[in-house]
């Protein structure tokens, strides 16, 4: 039988073992932590807690967080906890947002987090049996060497693609058949579109299997790439901070991703008081790394959005899940003083029949927003009258102000014209920053 778990007693323990363990590595981890990072020390005496206070997870409350600003304060070292003799590896973090931190692996932080990787993809169906095609970038980004770890640990021929060169990327697919597939699910929709155009169908393609995270994607976008390459996508998330994709992963009900519990403590915050809520509240996420060696991050503020669940899973999986983040608190555009994401946008075009290829402008013209949406023309519209095309832009911007609440300027576009995502895709051009 198809092997389902990587390491199934621990992907299957009990909850209240879970939090046994949780609590016992949480208590030496703040030791660790208090010992070694003066930093975090000093942040812990300002709030006049010590390692004694801290007993088990019921304690955690009363750790300060941190927050990327610490971390780009103490940008290199301040939050180093082991010395730099015992660190093999450095990755840093896309920068999306802002200035790039790095972080920081000892040999065993990298067996973890390669082992967090290798329950993905099992979790994905993967065995030593199959060929895994690595195509998110590889250096200081880490998309590449998380999954490619994991891909060996689970035993699959790797091909370490990384990401670019799209066309080779399908002859290798075919060559070597690759049956499982790595990169953002901007980058697999590139994949997807180039496949068509190289006169190619799904059928064609050896792929089963997608294991696609490191942005925000919507269920639409992942239906759109599940039919254009023929496979099984499954949603994986992380972030450098506390080591990489892999932080939590989906099986096969595609209801949420189960977090490595044994490796990292989850809450769900208010954002605005950092008050903890409840399970099933919607809120920031907040990361305790349990047993990270060299960047072990106590109360990590992720920024992102989402809903922890603990209902079990019909995988047999015990492991909290957490619902798809629908975008970073820093995603988020206020425009005309309506809170709109991307991800929003995202649903209505897939859902209008058009391609997840769209940019968002936004600009600051006499005080007022403006608002404008390029989308991508179907090929097969492309052709269409001027009034024609002014009818479609007018039915979309009319989808999109049901959905947000405001109304946007659609602008359709040439196929093609906007420029693909080989990795994290740009939605955004927010050019009131340039103003501020
Ligand atoms: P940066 O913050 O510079 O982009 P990272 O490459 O470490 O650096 O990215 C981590 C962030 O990527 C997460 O905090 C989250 O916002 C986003 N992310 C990662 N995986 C997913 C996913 N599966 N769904 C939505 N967002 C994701
Ligand atoms: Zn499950």
């Amino acid at each position: 039988m198809e092997k389902r778990y990587y390491q199934k007693e621990i992907e299957t323990m009990p909850v209240e073992e879970i939090k046994k363990l949780q609590s016992e590595k949480l208590v030496k981890q703040v030791k660790h932590v208090y010992e070694n990072v003066p930093y975090y020390r000093k942040l812990m005496e300002e709030k006049g807690v010590t390692p004694d206070d801290i007993k088990g997870i019921e304690d955690l409350h009363k750790l300060p967080f941190l927050t990327k600003n610490d971390l780009r304060d103490a940008y290199p070292y301040g939050l180093l906890a082991m010395p730099l003799k015992d660190c093999v590896r450095i990755q840093s973090t896309s920068g999306t947002t802002g200035k790039r931190v790095v972080a920081f692996y000892t040999q065993h932080d990298i067996d973890l987090w390669d082992d967090c990787c290798a329950r993905a993809i099992v979790a994905a169906g993967g065995t030593n049996e199959d060929v895994c095609q690595v195509s998110y970038g590889y250096g200081l980004f880490t998309g590449g060497p998380g999954l490619n770890g994991g891909s060996h640990k689970v035993g699959c021929l790797t091909l370490p693609m990384s990401s670019g060169f799209t066309e080779r990327q399908i002859q290798f697919m075919c060559d070597l058949k690759a049956t499982i597939l790595c990169c953002t699910p901007s980058y697999a929709a590139y994949i997807g579109e180039t496949l068509k155009d190289m006169g190619y169908s799904p059928e064609d393609i050896p792929l089963k299997a997608g294991i696609f995270g490191a942005e925000p994607w919507t269920e639409e976008m992942r239906r759109d790439i599940e039919k254009t390459l023929g496979i099984k996508a499954y949603d994986i998330y992380g972030l450098t901070e506390t080591s990489g994709p892999g932080v939590s992963f989906e099986c096969e009900e595609q209801t949420g991703m189960h977090i490595n519990e044994d490796h990292f403590l989850a809450e769900i915050i208010d954002p605005d008081t950092g008050e903890v809520l409840p399970e099933g509240s919607k809120g920031e996420l907040v990361f305790t790394a349990l047993d990270k060696e060299a960047f072990p991050l106590l109360r990590y503020r992720t920024r992102d959005i989402c809903v922890l669940s603990r209902k079990p899973c019909s995988c047999g999986r015990t492991h909290i899940k957490m619902s798809k983040p629908m975008g970073r608190s820093d995603d988020m555009l206020i425009i005309r003083g309506v809170n709109v994401f991307p991800s929003q946008i995202e649903t209505v075009l897939l859902n209008e029949g058009y391609t997840p290829n769209y940019q968002i402008v936004v600009d600051r013209v006499n005080n007022s927003d403006t608002f404008e949406v390029n989308v991508e023309m179907n090929p097969d519209k492309f052709d269409d009258t001027v009034s024609a095309v002014t009818a479609l832009e007018k039915s979309l911007a009319e989808a999109m102000k049901k959905m947000l609440g405001i109304n946007p300027k659609v602008h359709l576009v040439a196929p093609k014209s906007i420029v693909r995502s080989e990795g994290k895709a740009v939605r955004v051009i927010d050019k009131r920053k340039l103003h501020d």
